[in-house]
């Protein structure tokens, strides 16, 4: 049997160094765990594939099936160059317990809410893992497998691949799986699996997380994340425009901020210099590690789209360059969920507070100190209003570039605008 991962070296070259570095170091720790028989084609992946399969004589090409547009669209344009060539590409299972689209309404109509999409998804998940493949040999084209080398540098080291994916679960599980659903929300600690990055790069399965859960408050919760995951990769399927437009079209008709104000609060956003501790403590935990806790992540979130007035697809693209785990279906729609304009649309506006959310998820101020250097002289929770402190500023942390209140009457009156109370 021969493996092969083909990609465009066009959209590598796209990728931020990050996210180059976390594929490069993918590929080889699959390399390895085929003894170096995998092959990487890095031209353009259906006339690649078409030339392997030819020089092996394939009659089929086996691949997971893809169900995020970009990976649809990838593997029609392979199948129909296989299928010219008189090669059958043979897509299998998919990258989550459930396949998107099989989670349905008694009538057949996809959910747009959580919580009933979660208790039919409970009725038919299947947490069997799958049997590794028992007494294959692999073999390769020697001239075909190079690995891509990235042209950005990483800020910090990434280490990828299942067996680490395995080890991280094995931890998980020892160190923060049982009390999760009373720590996960809590940024300073490390209360949550960090498993996003091999879930992401199809390292780790979920059926191999969700076979290890039992039944208890811990485990439950834990559960429910990994059915969040299934959930918005199953909206996603349903409606692959909102990957970039609003799933709720409304929200297109609101008054959003633009030009060069608008420009400099969005880099501020970016470096984490907006003034408000937890948001920049996030924005700089991004930079810093290419991760954010998924509190931070709403924080950040929340503060882009109601505090500055900008759209979410801003934000999105910030983390799709930035973030090591990057899901387009998570991403997507844990932005429009923040903004509103997505599933589970609730009665009330949601505005996160980026004050009194540092106060509850960072009690004691330590994950601000770690990402903040300039307010390390401040003990305790005082760091999440330095600006009440004679000395809070003075090692070069900016005074908050807007007023949380004004901004949130203002989001408040931008949301009447387009009738929504
Ligand atoms: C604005 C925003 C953008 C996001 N972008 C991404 C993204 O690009 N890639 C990504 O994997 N996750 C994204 N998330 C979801 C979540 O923040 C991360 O999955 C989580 O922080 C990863 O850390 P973990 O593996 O330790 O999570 P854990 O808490 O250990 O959860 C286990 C797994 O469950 C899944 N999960 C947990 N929470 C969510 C959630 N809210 N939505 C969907 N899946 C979830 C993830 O696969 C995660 O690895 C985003 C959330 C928000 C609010």
């Amino acid at each position: 049997m021969f493996a092969a991962y083909a990609y465009s070296r066009e959209q590598f070259e796209a990728l931020s160094g990050i996210r180059q570095h976390s594929l490069v170091e993918s590929l080889k720790s699959l390399a390895k765990s085929l003894d170096s028989n995998l092959s990487v084609l890095n031209k353009e992946p259906a006339s690649d594939l078409v030339a392997f399969a030819r020089r092996i004589e394939a009659k089929t090409v086996h691949a997971t099936r893809a169900h995020d547009p970009q990976g649809v669209a990838e593997q029609n344009r392979v199948g129909l160059a296989l299928k010219a060539a008189g090669i059958y590409l043979q897509l299998d299972d998919s990258n989550y317990s459930v396949a998107p689209g099989s989670v349905v309404k008694p009538d057949g109509s996809p959910y747009k809410v959580y919580t009933p999409f979660f208790k039919t998804w409970f009725q038919i998940f299947d947490s069997k893992p799958e049997a590794l493949a028992e007494g294959v040999t692999w073999s390769k084209l020697a001239d075909l497998n190079q690995l891509p080398i990235p042209d950005k540098e990483a800020p910090f080291n990434v280490v990828a691949g299942e067996a680490f994916a395995l080890r991280t679960l094995a931890r998980f599980k020892q160190r923060a799986l049982f009390d999760y659903d009373e720590l996960r929300n809590r940024a300073d600690l490390s209360g949550t699996s960090h498993l996003s990055h091999a879930l992401a790069f199809g390292e780790i399965h979920p059926r191999t997380i969700l076979f290890e859960l039992a039944d208890s408050p811990g485990h439950n919760v834990f559960r429910k994340e990994i059915a969040w995951r299934e959930f918005y990769a199953d909206v996603l399927w349903n409606k692959p425009a909102s990957q970039t437009e609003y799933y709720e079209p409304r929200f297109a008709g609101m008054r959003y901020d633009s030009g060069p104000a608008a420009d400099e609060k969005l880099a501020a956003w970016q470096q984490g210099k907006t003034g408000y501790p937890m948001v920049d403590a996030g924005m700089r935990q991004l930079l810093a590690t290419g991760w954010m806790h998924n509190r931070v992540r709403m924080i950040v979130a929340s503060f882009l789209i109601k505090d500055l007035h900008l759209e979410w697809q801003q934000g999105a693209a910030w983390f799709e360059q930035q973030l090591s785990d990057f899901d387009p279906a998570s991403n997507s729609h844990g932005w429009q969920w923040t903004a509103g304009s997505g599933t589970d649309a609730s009665p009330y506006y949601r505005v996160f507070n980026p004050i009194l959310q540092g106060y509850k998820f960072d009690p004691r101020g330590d994950y601000v100190r770690r990402y903040i250097p300039e307010l390390n002289h401040i003990m305790g929770s005082d760091v999440h209003e330095p600006w009440n402190r004679l000395d809070g500023l003075i090692n070069g942390y900016p005074a908050p570039i807007v007023d949380h209140a004004a901004e949130r009457d203002e989001a408040l009156l931008r949301l009447k605008e387009i009738k929504i109370s």
